[in-house]
């Protein structure tokens, strides 16, 4: 099963590529933020991809890519699907109450 609008790390590039660095949050801040181990950092590194312009693209090719790990497009990624929010270190693995 192929897709032949999988989106490409080599598309993200051409696209970011056409937008001013400046405009792109992972660029202007520092970069391990989308790396970050604190749950804090990581919520910092989603909500400044909000504002990124080639947000649904990156988000796209790390869908496509299953990104082992990171913030990208505006989500967080664990062993190549989007996590909701990463758990403190440490913490056993539970049903967490709402
Ligand atoms: S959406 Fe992608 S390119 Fe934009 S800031 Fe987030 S990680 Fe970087």
């Amino acid at each position: 099963m192929t897709s032949v609008l999988e989106p490409t790390l080599g598309l993200l590039h051409d696209e970011a590529g056409r937008v001013d660095e400046e405009l792109l949050p992972c660029r202007v801040n520092n970069p391990e933020l989308w790396f970050a181990e604190s749950p804090a950092d990581v919520e910092s590194a989603k909500a400044l991809c909000q504002d990124c312009p080639v947000q649904g693209l990156c988000l796209d090719g790390a869908l496509a890519r299953r990104e082992p790990w990171g913030v990208w497009g505006g989500e967080l990624f664990l062993q190549g699907v989007v996590i909701p929010r990463k758990r403190p270190r440490g913490r056993p693995r539970k049903n967490e109450a709402a």
